[in-house]
């Protein structure tokens, strides 16, 4: 047979040869499909995982590792900090959405102290140490830190802030390439692989096999240039990441992040999203992307980030993922970070990793001069300035409510750091699943033997974005997924 893109769900009958079987057999392994993989073995379910690269680990070992989980977990009473599921679900209904999906959010907080107990169980070490600077992930190995802008405005005023981005334990990170997600994959695997599950591995899933009435009975696989069908008993489970990486769906569907995937890896083509569509299989929030802004938030916080009117819009020390989303989505992807001579040299000698400091595009004596040179309208630049200044002389942000342990004036000499197209991310919508993992069809009824978790589907994100809601969200509905499979 020769080698096609055809995502057409295949017909049992068609099939002359099953090239391996399972109870359970999980697309992809990455942190959804090796949650899935422990709880399907631990369910009593003989477990295959079939994975496109040569090794398990997926974009979630290259990541920073932020699980986002609350409630009171170990990891934040150790560190001392108090937290609650109805706080926890407070301040997610409001950074997730609009179109946050309540139900599923009240179910992940319900489910959280557990689930960061069974991560544990699985051998996911966490220090508890909180991390308490600016930064996109600790610089250490210290477990815990503020993800998703939980203590700055507006979200302080929501729910009382706490915590929630616990972080796999790991020495010599090396951000972007192997961080803490690698800790949390290892932990899983090995658990996995411990209770039983096999893997396939440079196994590229293509399509479904289906019985007349619908059911998911297996998965048509490529594998060195030869079609291997392999056979579910129970269920199949979808579990190959996003859409990041397939530009026609990202055109259709998240124009927005065009051209800018990151924190993304380029096996994430959106294969599994449409293997189920062609099945009938109904999507959600399609068009939400997580969007990083290419700054170092020791710098962002000790600025002021202007939009293309020279007008503040964000709070700079909120969860920097934010201000990338609001830059991108609200400003056209056009921001400055306004930042003077004292504050530059305080964040470059902060205790950051320093990945993403900047140096000024334009320095000036005056804000008026770097007004001009950086072409913002006369006067509007100026205006931001004095206002902010006035304001900061007394100790308070009244226009974002930035906190007054960042407010100082801005100074001579005044620097700004050209952050224009400075975004990239990845998207967040997907299959759409019930709390079970079950993969719906547009009727609204689950399709038989099919389940889904993580990046191919939709899942706590709905708009808004905190880091670990992936890894979080991942792990969570994939052991699900791996439950509602074995006992399919
Ligand atoms: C640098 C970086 C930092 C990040 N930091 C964080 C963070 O701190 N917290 C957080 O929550 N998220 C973070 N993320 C995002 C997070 O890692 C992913 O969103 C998450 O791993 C998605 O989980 P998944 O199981 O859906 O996909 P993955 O973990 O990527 O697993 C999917 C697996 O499926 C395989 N696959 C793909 N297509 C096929 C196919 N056709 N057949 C077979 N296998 C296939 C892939 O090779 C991969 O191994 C980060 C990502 C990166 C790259």
């Amino acid at each position: 047979m020769t080698f096609t893109d055809d995502i057409q769900p295949i017909p049992v009958g068609a099939i002359t040869d099953w090239a391996d079987e399972a109870d359970v057999v999980i697309a992809g392994y990455g942190v959804a499909g090796a949650a899935a993989a422990v709880e399907a073995t631990r369910a009593g379910a003989d477990v295959l995982v079939l994975e496109r690269t040569g090794s398990w680990g997926g974009a979630a070992s290259m990541a920073g590792g932020f699980i986002y989980l609350g409630g009171g977990t170990d990891l934040q009473k150790a560190c001392g900090f108090e937290d609650s599921v109805d706080n926890m679900a407070a301040f997610l209904n409001a950074a997730m959405g609009p179109g946050a999906d309540a139900a599923r959010i009240a179910d992940y907080c319900e489910g959280s102290v557990a689930h960061f107990d069974w991560l544990v169980g699985c051998g996911v070490p966490f220090k508890a140490e909180f991390f308490g600077e600016p930064g996109w992930e600790p610089m250490g190995d210290q477990g815990l830190m503020y993800s998703g802008g939980e203590n700055s405005y507006p979200f302080n005023t929501i729910a009382t802030p706490a915590p929630r981005g616990h972080v796999p334990q790991m020495q010599n990170k090396k951000q972007g390439e192997s961080s803490a997600g690698f800790m949390l994959m290892k932990g899983l695997v090995d658990t996995a692989t411990a209770a039983g599950a096999r893997s396939l591995y440079d196994v590229r899933v293509q399509a479904l096999i289906v019985e007349s009435d619908g059911r998911v009975v297996g998965i048509r696989t490529r594998r060195y240039g030869i079609t291997m069908d392999i056979r579910a008993r129970r269920g199949v489970v979808l579990a190959t990441g996003s859409f990041a990486y397939n530009e026609a769906m990202v055109a259709r569907y998240a124009p927005r992040i065009a051209g800018r995937p990151a924190a993304s890896i380029e096996q994430h083509d959106g294969q599994a999203i449409r293997m189920a569509q062609a099945l009938g299989a109904d999507l959600a929030h399609m068009d939400a992307t997580e969007v990083a802004l290419f700054i170092d938030p020791q710098q962002l916080v000790r600025g002021i980030l202007v939009n293309e009117r020279g007008q503040r819009y964000v709070a700079e020390d909120t969860y920097p993922g934010r201000a990338g989303q609001l830059t991108l989505y609200h400003q056209n992807n056009i921001a400055y970070l306004i930042i003077d001579g004292d504050a530059q040299e305080e964040a470059m000698a902060s205790l950051t990793p320093q990945l993403m400091m900047r140096p000024p595009t334009w320095v000036a004596d005056t804000v008026a001069d770097l007004e001009a040179e950086i072409g913002l309208p006369p006067n509007s630049l100026q205006a931001t300035v004095d206002a902010y200044n006035e304001g900061a002389a007394r100790g308070e942000d009244p226009l974002l409510h930035k906190k007054s342990q960042w407010l100082k004036p801005i100074k001579s000499p005044v620097g700004a750091i050209d952050l224009r197209e400075s975004t990239g991310g990845f998207t967040l919508g997907g299959l759409h699943t019930t709390l079970d993992a079950e993969v719906l069809h547009v009727s609204g009824e689950p399709i038989p033997g099919l389940f889904a978790a993580g990046r191919c589907t939709a899942g706590l994100a709905a708009w808004g974005y905190a880091s670990g809601v992936s890894l979080g969200d991942g792990s969570f509905y994939g052991r699900r997924a791996g439950r509602a499979a074995s006992q399919a």
